[in-house]
């Protein structure tokens, strides 16, 4: 995890805070903008925190999927160095990259826009479902029921513990209202 102040503007537009995630070694890393980290912008917004993190991970499988191709791709690469002297070959994490990147851009041209792209429709479900959950918390405790809890002194398991609690409960209707 780490921040950037003006990361890839043509990915996050004029939006004032944002995520982006990227291969990196056999996992991915999420880079989110610098305004989430200063407690003058959105460092202390739990809510927009969770809400780009729970769509940031939808995309791990896009990720898994594109190295997958990439890798492939890699191996016809290096065999053509082998008979073409001066050619330039990528480190194969540069290239993953590369190819992740490209098949986004792509997506963003085709569709019309970052939002339109049907990866970030399907890293939206992310998100989604947590502010399903988030909504079924507030109407049940209490508006920022789950902020509150995240941002209260009580120790980390027990958080955790309560949000499991909710969680089952969340589950539990669900279930009854199939
Ligand atoms: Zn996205």
């Amino acid at each position: 995890m780490r921040g950037v102040s003006n990361p890839y503007p043509w990915y996050f537009g004029k939006d004032t805070y944002g995520g982006i995630t990227l291969p990196e070694g056999n996992h991915a890393a999420i880079t989110y903008t610098n305004s989430l980290f200063d407690d003058s912008e959105f460092g202390q917004n739990y809510y927009e925190w969770l809400d780009i993190s729970s769509h940031e991970v939808g995309h791990i499988n896009h990720i898994k999927a594109s190295n997958k191709i990439a890798d492939k791709q890699y191996e016809l690469l290096l065999k053509t160095s082998m008979y073409a002297k001066d050619m330039y070959v990528p480190s194969l994490e540069t290239h993953r990259t590369t190819s992740y990147l490209s098949k986004f851009i792509a997506s963003y041209l085709k569709y019309g826009g970052h939002d339109k792209s049907p990866l970030e429709k399907q890293a939206d479900k992310g998100s989604d479902s947590f502010n399903r959950f988030n909504n079924f918390v507030n109407e049940k405790y209490g508006n920022n029921s789950l902020i509150n809890l995240l941002k209260s002194d009580i120790s980390d398991t027990k958080k955790i513990q309560q949000i499991d609690k909710y969680w089952n409960e969340y589950v539990k209707s669900k279930e009854t209202t199939k």
